[in-house]
């Protein structure tokens, strides 16, 4: 499950959970992204913090793994590395990589489309509100993607950093420890474009 973690929280653990089921996966590896090249316009947690948080956040579940196979990678962020990376460990293993359906839309937009689906099956995770543009869900091979329903979750890591900014509560939206780890670290109380502190 490949994301920015920015920060981890339960709408990213509960999708993990329900395809970890719907597939009966063996494990789901968390790849939080080195440099995130599609969110550029804003300035991104070190990789460090994004990877401890979700190591604290998934840390209790026997199935859920974090790599650091994006973080360690010098340059930008793409998928087509991702799978390439984590097929050369888990040569044997069958990859379905999952992600969001908003980031799926955009699938043909990546590096090596036509490979991506040649390494793993997708899986779009569909959010409450979300409508999947039937363009783009026309141009993706039905074989290899499966979009799967995730129970009404609309926790957002825009909407806990902005909470944060705030001064507003993120107790219960994503993990306990997440939200220890936050305060102990002081993150997300500065403004994103500014840098200035808020609140
Ligand atoms: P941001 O608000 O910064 O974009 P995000 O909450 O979308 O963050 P990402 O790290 O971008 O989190 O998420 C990784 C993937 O998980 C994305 O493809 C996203 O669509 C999906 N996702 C995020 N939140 C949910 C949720 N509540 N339910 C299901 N999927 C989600
Ligand atoms: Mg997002």
């Amino acid at each position: 499950m490949g994301g920015t973690f920015d920060p981890i929280h339960h709408g990213h653990l509960v999708a993990a959970s329900e395809v970890q089921a719907w597939f009966d996966l063996d494990e789901v590896v968390f790849v939080p992204t080195g440099d995130p090249w599609q969110k550029s316009d804003r300035d991104v947690t070190g990789a460090e913090h994004r990877y401890l948080m979700t190591v604290v956040a998934t840390a209790a579940n026997p199935r859920f793994y974090v790599s650091r196979v994006d973080i360690d990678r010098a340059g930008r962020t793409y998928t087509i590395d991702t799978l390439r990376d984590l097929k050369a460990e888990m040569p044997d293993a069958e990859l379905f990589f999952i992600t969001g359906a908003d980031a799926l839309a955009d699938i043909f937009t990546w590096r090596d489309a036509e490979e991506l689906f040649e390494l793993a099956n997708f899986v779009g995770c569909t959010r409450p509100g979300y409508e999947m543009d039937p363009a783009a869900l026309a141009r993706i091979p039905s074989e290899r993607v499966t979009m799967v329903e995730i129970p009404a979750l609309a926790i957002s890591s825009t909407d806990c950093r902005e909470r944060k900014r705030r001064g507003e509560p993120v107790w219960y939206l994503v993990p306990d420890g997440v939200v220890q780890y936050i305060a102990k670290h002081d993150l997300y109380t500065t403004s994103p474009t500014t840098g200035s502190t808020t609140g």
